[in-house]
């Protein structure tokens, strides 16, 4: 059973603690991205998988089994990191054959063995090759062949695509994804880059100093963050945050003060246990309409720098009690330097959050 669990994990380094009562469960084929800010803890709690670093306290459980003695061979983990080196004067075949010579397998065999990898990551053409011969994308696959070829309990990626550029990025990401899919494994990656992880991961585990904030899938994470890190964190151009009091809430409506105006918004039901108080909003730059005329739905702001982004325009707005409001339009909605933008924000796309930073959601 290829499952990857911790329980309670804590690393402390000296007095500093580096990962901080870290639970996650991985199932059987599932990946797992570790996403984060750098230094949030991201590699350590990778390591402590993999056996590279031993947790302070906590549980690490493999495929059903507490590993926390076992050394890192013993886990029969696969791992590929940021820095793979290939082995220059070996071909690309011999390479991926590299981690089967302990099995005592038969010559026919071992070609099997790697010709079988080869084809799923469409390496055929280049196994006689030298490692100087391929391409950058290509010797990323050649790392990943090697991983798999021994038929590990499970995978770990430690920012796998971070050297390549931006475009191959892209179609390994979807290659990746779609070798992992096949292979039935827990997989966890780690990743500083979320659209790494918003499209190669089932659930997405967010940290931050140390703690595991939030797990879960791509959509959650980005459509019920669980606080305003959270959101603020995914998403790009990032969530606007804005500081606002909560009057009050009748008929499924709050009305809050919100940018130096009152503005009556849709509001989740959780939003009516609160009492009258200091509260977050959270609206994405594209959860805006912007409109006509002022009402009691919008918000008033003033366009001060355009940038055009292609078939969208991010507006920096200024509120006029001094907030920085960021807005997508299409971009045949022109907008000058110094324009009055009447905002009226998604309901169904604004969170609140009290005043420990928590969502507030039913
Ligand atoms: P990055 O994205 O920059 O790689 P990360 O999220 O992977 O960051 P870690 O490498 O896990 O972060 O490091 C978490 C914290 O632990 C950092 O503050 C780092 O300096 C610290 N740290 C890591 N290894 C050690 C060590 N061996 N001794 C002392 N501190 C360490």
């Amino acid at each position: 059973m290829s499952t990857i669990e911790i329980t309670k994990v804590t690393k402390r380094f000296g007095d500093f603690v580096a990962v901080r009562d870290a639970d996650l469960s991985v199932g059987a084929g599932e990946v797992v991205c570790l996403l984060g800010p750098s230094g949030c803890g991201k590699t350590t709690t990778l390591r402590m998988i993999a056996g590279l670093e031993r947790a302070t306290s906590g549980d690490v459980i493999i495929g059903g089994q507490r590993v926390n003695d076992l050394t890192p061979e013993k886990r029969n983990i696969a791992m590929v990191f940021q820095f793979y080196a290939l082995y220059p004067a070996l071909t690309v075949g011999e390479n991926i054959a590299m981690p089967l010579h302990y099995e005592s397998l038969s010559k026919p065999e071992l070609d099997a063995r790697v010709m079988k990898v080869a084809t799923i990551l469409h390496l055929t053409e280049v196994l006689d090759r030298m490692p100087g011969q391929v391409s950058e994308g290509e010797k990323q696959r050649i790392a990943v062949a090697r991983a798999i070829v021994r038929d590990p309990s499970c995978f770990l990626f430690d920012e796998p695509l971070s050297r390549l550029d931006v475009e191959l990025r892209h179609s390994m990401r979807g290659q990746i994804k779609e070798v992992l899919s096949g292979l039935s494994k827990a997989t966890v990656i780690v990743t500083h880059d979320q659209l790494e992880a918003l499209t190669m991961a089932d659930r997405i585990a967010i940290m931050r100093d140390g703690i595991i904030e939030q797990v879960g899938t791509p959509h959650d994470v980005f459509a019920k963050p669980a606080n305003v890190f959270v959101a603020s964190f995914i998403g790009t151009p990032q969530m606007n945050i804005v500081d606002a009091d909560l009057k009050s809430f009748a008929g499924g409506h709050a009305t809050v003060e919100l940018a130096g105006s009152p503005l009556k918004i849709a509001a989740d039901p959780a939003v009516s246990g609160l009492k009258p108080s200091k509260v977050k909003i959270g609206i994405r730059p594209r959860a805006f309409s912007a409109v006509d005329k002022a009402s009691a739905d919008t918000i008033m702001a003033q366009a001060e720098l355009i940038e055009p982004m292609g078939a969208e325009t991010l507006i920096h707005a200024r509120t006029k009690i001094g907030d920085d409001i960021r807005v997508v339009v299409p971009r045949e909605m022109r907008v000058k330097g110094g324009e009055t933008l009447h905002l009226r924000p998604d309901p169904r796309q604004t969170h609140f959050f009290g005043e420990d930073g928590k969502a507030v959601r039913a």
